[in-house]
């Protein structure tokens, strides 16, 4: 992993990082372009979805914020999680201020998505955009299946509006909800430590299934980083769009 923090070391240090340097990133993806994503663009939020949203009864009381997308809105890549965790609860950012979001940042920087330190409470992304499938945060529970479905025009105008070309599946639930929609396989029949850092093939995406964070080992998110490396960024994974008319 050449001179970039090893996991461990990422997820036991404080909140006090230097931002890495253009040359540190040990992969550059291909893109959709090469633009970095600048101050002056919007990132969070891009598509103006209701900030107030108070669709959802259970979970109006208990959340910090409505926390909407965020990152490139160019991105092939899309990273889909179940819902908003303790540090993006209170800074509106996904994946953000925890030890979760720490993790997926971690990846996302070996990837060569984020130029920005794990900590970084506002991560610099290219060709990545980050979401979920219920955007409020109950701080007991998972998201009802209720909720899921309550939600899902959101996640469905971002999937229109960015149109990637992979989709980040983070946990079970997330997975089985967009394999309904997007594969030709029972959702029912996926085990997800089976299915971490694998491909699976769906209907004008292509799913990278990844285990919840919070579950992860770093020899998890090393194998991560490893099967994108070598299986997606070495092929023309955009032929999978001309499978399917959107
Ligand atoms: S989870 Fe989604 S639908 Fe429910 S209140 Fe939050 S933003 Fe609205």
């Amino acid at each position: 992993m050449g001179h970039r923090p090893h996991l461990c070391q990422v997820l036991s240090r404080p909140s006090i990082w230097p931002r890495f340097s253009d040359s540190s990133i040990t992969h550059i993806p291909p893109g959709r372009s090469n633009s970095t994503v600048t101050s002056d663009q919007q990132v969070q939020n891009p598509f103006g979805m209701d900030e107030d949203c108070t669709n959802c009864p259970g979970l109006t009381d208990c959340r910090e914020s409505v926390v909407h997308g965020y990152g490139d809105v160019g991105a092939e890549f899309l990273v889909v999680g179940a819902a908003p965790g303790p540090g993006a609860d209170q800074s509106r950012i996904p994946f953000t201020g925890d030890d979760g979001g720490e993790r997926l940042q971690w990846i996302l920087g070996e990837l060569g998505f984020s130029r920005s330190s794990p900590a970084d409470p506002e991560p610099d992304l290219q060709n990545v955009f980050l979401t979920y499938l219920t955007r409020c945060r109950h701080p007991d529970r998972d998201p009802t299946d209720k909720e899921v479905d309550t939600c899902e025009p959101y996640l469905n105008g971002e999937l229109r509006m960015i149109n990637p070309e992979i989709i980040i599946p983070i946990g079970e639930r997330v997975l089985r909800a967009l394999a309904i929609e997007y594969t030709m396989r029972d959702p029912d029949g996926f085990d997800l430590p089976e299915e971490h850092a694998t491909t699976i093939r769906g209907r004008g995406f292509e799913l990278l299934p990844m285990r919840r964070l919070d579950r992860q080992t770093d020899a998890d998110a090393e194998a991560f980083v490893a099967h994108v490396v070598e299986t997606v960024f070495g092929r023309d994974y955009r032929q999978t769009k001309g499978r399917r008319e959107r």
